[in-house]
């Protein structure tokens, strides 16, 4: 494969560079790695998408949601990239994305571009791949990149650290109690937005987005955000009602963090902690060999029977993966 011709139809724009990319950065062997990096190297860094990271339970409607509210930023002459962070995938044998029939119409819009989850069990491998596709998208002239996720795990936390804003997709609940979102995923969220609202769920969507605005007022407020922000939103995926106020509420949020350093600097932030999370995978990696399991076995039971001081043999464990 030759990767200058690669990068040219991404940077042109076509789908099946893209795609074959994508298929590439998703690839385990040590060649297709090499070839990954020297690809993403070559890639143009002056292209920026909106990174928008969703998450929500399943059932919530976001492949719904992901398909009106493509449908209508496609509408507007805007390029639409979809891409799924799933890590469960392998476990459940089916991934979020995985049956295109779910969003028929984006999948068939020629300003857009679905990719299924990588099937991988482990979040940090999905977690890789995924931000690359993201730079490929963003190389290939998509004006936004929708990234998925079910709330599985980290894996709401790994799309934020990919994603310029992040909403958190939740259905109507009855009566005034939250629906047991953790704190910490209301911290990530810049945007919550109660699907649903429509026909019976109508009134209490309505009500369900007064408790989280009322909430997310409590939350300390973040200095990367404007006055009023986070924000609670209520829609129909299925009517398309309440679309359009989302995305303004996006925008107006984006152009806020642009304006006021926090775009540049949360991209910095992001870049520094996915170098530290390769950093340590490549680690982590170098403890898997044949070699460093036997070592740690046999040091390990030589510190158990006494024979052994326990930071004199890690020193020489940490010393033989580096001689390596
Ligand atoms: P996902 O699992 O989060 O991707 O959810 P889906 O998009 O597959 O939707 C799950 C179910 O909720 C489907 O039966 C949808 O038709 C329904 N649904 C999605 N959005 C809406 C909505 O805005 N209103 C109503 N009433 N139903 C919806």
């Amino acid at each position: 494969m030759n990767i200058d011709d690669l990068a040219k139809g991404i940077i042109a724009g076509e789908r099946r560079a893209l795609a074959r990319a994508i298929t590439l950065v998703e690839s385990g062997r040590a060649d297709h790695r090499a070839a990954a990096a020297e690809l993403l190297a070559a890639l143009p860094t002056d292209r920026q998408a909106l990174r928008i990271g969703l998450s929500g339970t399943p059932g919530v409607g976001k492949s719904t949601f992901i398909e009106s509210f493509g449908m209508m930023l496609t509408a507007q002459g805007k390029r639409v990239a979809v891409l799924a962070v799933d890590p469960s995938s392998a476990r459940s044998g089916g991934s979020i994305l995985g049956d295109k029939t779910r969003m028929d119409r984006l999948s068939r819009e020629p300003r857009a571009f679905i990719r299924p989850s990588p099937s991988q069990t482990h979040l940090g491998g999905v977690a890789r791949r995924s931000r690359e596709a993201v730079r490929l998208c963003e190389a290939a002239g998509f004006d936004v990149v929708l990234i998925e996720t079910v709330g599985v795990g980290q894996s709401e936390t790994v799309v934020a650290e990919m994603s310029d804003a992040f909403v958190l997709l939740l259905a109507p609940a009855g009566g005034d109690e939250l629906q047991g979102v953790k704190r910490g995923i209301m911290e990530i969220a810049d945007l919550i937005v109660i699907n649903k609202a429509d026909g019976d769920l109508k009134s209490t969507a309505s009500r369900t987005r007064a408790d989280y605005a009322g909430a997310l007022r409590l939350l300390r407020k973040r200095p990367q955000d404007p006055e009023g922000y986070p924000r609670a939103t209520a829609v129909s995926a299925l009517e398309e009602h309440g679309l359009d106020e989302t995305w303004t509420a996006l925008q107006e949020l984006i152009d806020w963090r642009r304006a006021n350093g926090f775009w540049d600097r949360t991209r910095a932030a992001q870049a520094r902690y996915w170098f530290e999370q390769d950093v340590k995978q490549r680690l982590l990696a170098q403890l898997e060999t044949p070699q460093a399991k036997d070592d740690l076995s046999r040091l390990s039971d030589a510190v158990a029977e006494g024979a052994r001081d326990p930071a004199e043999a890690a020193a020489e464990f940490v010393s033989r993966l580096r001689a390596d």
